[in-house]
């Protein structure tokens, strides 16, 4: 237990932030979540925390330096969980700005922030403050059908997504460097679980398929992912922040590789098995083959062995084990789905902006 410490988590709304918020609270640690609530942050993903005497909610940009300041001078904490950012690849394609913005420039002014308040501490808070970034391995490009990434992997992200989070890594390492600021930054692979905003590969799979629609399959259904159980990397995240050491970077990754059209048939044979379709044919025959998304990194596999022998962590589920959790998750909690899918978003496709190459 860590009670008395507190963490400042931006983007504790969203997808990862939320998993993360609850555990944090679980595990003893006091939460100061600061959360823009864009169209991917929904506060009711933590419903069942928001009257914890520990949290407290606080809307805001992290791009907004004069909020920043005030937040550590209120609250002082003790370290820092950094998530908040644009996150969806076929999103940066049709409108690259909103990463540029909140990804780079806002991970600057809370890097800004984080230093000042960070040089004004006394000796031993000082010493102990980490500021953890939350980044992804497409930094890192793709891979041909063998290798992993480490984190001696070169930098070689392909879409604006990739570019902007790539760029904030750049930043956060230099103000280690530069600034003394005891940074740790994590590269992981691609998360599933509760609460991901159903516009990703798995709730949105869920989603149409229960409705009856067409599953959309990017290209020949080949491209290759590490996936990674939402909760596992929560549990990493808090490893890292408590155990990392300040200018590394850890890859954080499932020992799960699998093809998109493997998922979408496990998730097709998990509904048949907990939902059969009222007229008995399989959710498979709704599987349809699409355009390939441009730019589409093949193949992206994480070598984790560096955060597992040095910091002990291992990932409780295997891909078989999570996938069951997650779907059962989604099929008991349809409301949290039907509670965010507003006017805005109804699970079309994203990602073929005028600008991209095809
Ligand atoms: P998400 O899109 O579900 O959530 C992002 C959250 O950030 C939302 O709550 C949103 O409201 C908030 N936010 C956005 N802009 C903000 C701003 N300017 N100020 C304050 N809050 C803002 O994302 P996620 O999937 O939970 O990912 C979290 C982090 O993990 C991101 O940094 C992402 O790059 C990284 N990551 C995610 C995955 C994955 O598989 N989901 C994999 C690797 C890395």
């Amino acid at each position: 237990m860590n009670s008395g410490k507190t963490l400042l988590i931006t983007g504790g709304c969203g997808f990862i932030g939320s998993n993360l918020v609850r555990i944090a609270l679980a595990s003893g640690y006091s939460v100061i979540n600061l959360d823009k609530l864009t169209y991917a942050g929904n506060p009711c993903s933590l419903a069942d925390v928001e009257n914890d005497p520990g949290y407290t909610f606080i809307h805001g940009d992290i791009c907004d330096g004069e909020l920043l300041d005030e937040i550590f001078r209120e609250h002082q904490p003790d370290g820092i969980l950094h998530l908040a950012a644009e996150s969806h690849v076929d999103r940066s394609i049709d409108g690259p700005e909103a990463f540029i913005q909140t990804n780079i420039v806002g991970t600057f002014r809370l890097l800004e922030a984080a230093k000042k308040y960070w040089k004004s501490l006394p000796e031993e808070k000082k010493n102990s403050f980490r500021f953890l970034h939350v980044s992804t391995d497409e930094v890192y490009g793709s891979l041909g059908p063998e290798g992993f990434f480490t984190e001696e992997t070169p930098y070689a992200p392909n879409s604006p997504y990739s570019a902007s989070k790539a760029s904030s890594d750049h930043l956060v390492r230099s103000y280690y460097h530069t600034y003394g600021l005891p940074t740790v930054t994590t590269n992981c692979s691609n998360n599933y679980g509760p609460c991901q905003f159903p516009e990703k590969l798995i709730p949105l799979v869920l989603n149409r398929a229960l409705k009856g629609e067409s599953l959309p399959v990017y290209g020949d259904g080949m491209n290759i992912r590490d996936w990674l159980y939402v909760e596992d990397h929560c549990r990493a995240l808090l490893t890292v922040l408590e155990k990392g050491r300040p200018g590394e970077t850890y890859n954080i990754g499932g020992n799960s590789e699998r093809t998109n059209i493997h998922i979408v048939r496990t998730l097709c044979g998990l509904l048949d098995e907990f939902r059969p379709r009222e007229d008995g044919r399989k959710y498979e025959e709704q599987i349809t083959f699409v355009p390939d998304r441009p730019g589409h990194d093949r193949r992206y596999a994480i070598d984790a062995s560096k955060i597992k022998s040095e910091l002990g962590w291992q990932p409780r589920e295997t891909f078989e084990t999570g996938i069951r959790k997650t779907v059962r998750w989604y099929l008991e909690n349809s409301r949290w789905t039907e509670s965010i899918l507003d006017g805005t978003y109804r699970c079309e496709r994203l990602g073929l902006g005028e600008g991209a190459k095809s």
